[in-house]
């Protein structure tokens, strides 16, 4: 097929029959674009390495073809199948040898959000648009704030869905044939770089845009610190309203600068200090918006108050951050601030994220096991000063030494669990030498949770709280940090239960 043809599938509507498409990968989202494409009457090859049996099973039935096998060089198949189109699932990085013979023999490299945008229009609204698309990315709060947006724009009545990395295909929301009025769009990094292929009029343009953060995260997948960064930009390009940036994270708002946006796009800041015009932030412990109103030089509208968060154990400065970003992309799409409230009066965090686990003899126990890169878990020490670290696993090539210099030495003692404990403990002799250290080797530790559990309960103090922020990914100890979170609670559980017990007897 030719460029030209391929270029111009921008509709549901157009004729994708006869297309060649080979779709990398057979996660959720690369069945979502297996289906789709096998839906619009394209001929659609799968090819994985694993392959959940679910879906190879429901492939042919769709009407796909599957091939499973080793894919450190090009399979035969692939090239015989000549593929116009390669859509990669967001695991292949840039230097995976598919994604290079791809780009080298020109072939149009898409993930599947590209495709979702191209097909948006299957289920328009009354007047004949689109869902609005608002983008989310950061290396951390992506998924409380695309919650977070998604329940300000429903509580505003708009018929708004979170959508992307945090787990449902946005290709799904596409299909759905009662459609929607905006989609809340998490994105990962992995997926910008696939997006960030795309230019032209027709790439994605989205209504509102927010980048919530930057630090280092994912560099094996990207290659470099720079790379990294430059694809998170991308979530700004071609916005056409808002482009919320975070103005306690410099980096942000110079995306923002360099962003090639639609004529009138305004750049809205974020922060937990007092607003300037255009910008959501703090007064006297209330979240306020002074960018969307009228008389912002002179006023600002009250969303709710740092108190009212508390009640629903949302007052940690990252969360009530993440609150202002969510608010300012609602606020674009017009949501009153008293439907901003309401949104806010319902919402509770998902789990392991800074989820108070117990409360026994005056010890605090916590469970952030979501944060798995130093940047979220700078956020929970910072909320909890003091207290007993539970930190280690996989660090995926990023480096502690700066987190263990800026929190290390106000932590009480630290508990250096996984793979990488070396360079965590060499970190704490270094910046924090007086921190008492405890190691636990998950290669000898059958129950590396319940020695976990009793180390912590040992050093901890009335007053104080244990928290496992771990830094890291988990997958040399875990299948999944939810799978870290809940061990680590059940030990909790099982500690308390045991000392309550011994207390009971005579
Ligand atoms: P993501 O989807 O980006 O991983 P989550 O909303 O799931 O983000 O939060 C992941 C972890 O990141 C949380 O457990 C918390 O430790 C941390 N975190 C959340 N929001 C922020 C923020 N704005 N700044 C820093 N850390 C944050």
């Amino acid at each position: 097929m030719s460029a030209e043809r391929v270029a111009s599938l921008t509709s549901w509507y157009a004729d994708w029959r006869g297309l060649k498409v080979a779709v990398l990968g057979l996660s959720v989202t690369g069945f979502s674009a297996a289906d789709t494409l096998a839906e619009l009457g394209a001929q659609v090859l799968v090819v994985t390495e694993k392959a959940d049996p679910e879906y190879a099973r429901l492939l042919p039935v769709i009407g796909a073809e599957l091939h499973v096998g080793p894919l450190d060089a090009v399979p035969a198949v692939l090239t015989d199948f000549a593929p116009d189109v390669v859509i990669a699932s967001p695991g292949f990085p840039p230097s995976h040898p598919l994604i290079v013979w791809a780009r080298e023999n020109g072939i149009p490299l898409w993930g599947d959000v590209e495709l979702a945008w191209r097909v948006r229009d299957k289920v328009v609204r009354p007047d004949g648009r689109p869902a609005d698309w608002i983008l989310i990315t950061g290396t951390n709060g992506k998924t409380t704030t695309t919650r977070l947006t998604a329940e300000m724009l429903v509580a505003g009545g708009l018929r708004a869905v979170p959508v992307g990395n945090i787990g449902t295909p946005v290709l799904d929301a596409v299909r759905d044939p009662n459609g929607f009025d905006a989609l809340v769009v998490e994105l990962s990094s992995h997926q910008l770089w696939y997006l960030n292929l795309q230019t032209g009029p027709d790439a994605l343009s989205p209504h509102a845009a927010v980048c919530l953060n930057l630090a280092d995260d994912h560099l094996e997948w990207h290659g470099s610190f720079a790379a990294y960064r430059d694809a998170k930009a991308g979530v700004y390009a071609r916005t056409r309203v808002a482009c919320v940036y975070n103005k306690a994270d410099l980096v942000t708002r110079e995306m923002v600068e360099e962003a090639e946006v639609v004529e009138g796009a305004r750049a809205i800041g974020f922060d937990l200090g007092v607003p300037g015009p255009s910008d959501l932030g703090l007064v006297d412990g209330i979240l306020v918006d002074r960018a969307f109103l009228e008389e912002r030089a002179t006023s600002a509208l009250e969303l709710t108050t740092v108190a009212d968060l508390a009640e629903h154990g949302l007052a940690a400065p990252h969360v009530v951050s993440n609150i202002l970003a969510a608010a300012a992309l609602a606020r674009s799409l017009g949501v009153a601030p008293g439907d901003i409230h309401d949104a806010l009066d319902r919402f509770r965090l998902d789990p392991h994220r800074i989820q108070v686990i117990a409360a026994h003899r005056g010890v605090r126990w916590v469970d952030d096991s979501k944060a798995t890169n130093p940047h979220a878990a700078g956020s929970s020490l910072a909320a909890y000063p003091g207290a007993v670290w539970v930190v280690g696993g996989l660090l995926k090539g990023v480096d502690l030494a700066d987190l263990v210099r800026s929190r290390g030495a106000a932590t009480r003692a630290a508990i250096v669990i996984g793979t990488d404990r070396g360079e965590i403990v060499a970190a704490f002799e270094r910046h924090a030498p007086t921190v008492p250290l405890f190691e636990v080797d998950h290669t000898e530790t059958e129950d590396v949770m319940a020695r976990v559990v009793e180390l912590a309960a040992d050093v901890a103090r009335d007053g104080d709280t244990v928290l496992l922020a771990p830094a890291a990914a988990s997958f040399d100890q875990f299948a999944s940090y939810a799978d870290r979170g809940d061990r680590f609670a059940e030990a909790v559980r099982a500690w308390i239960a045991g000392q309550d017990e011994g207390t009971d007897r005579p």
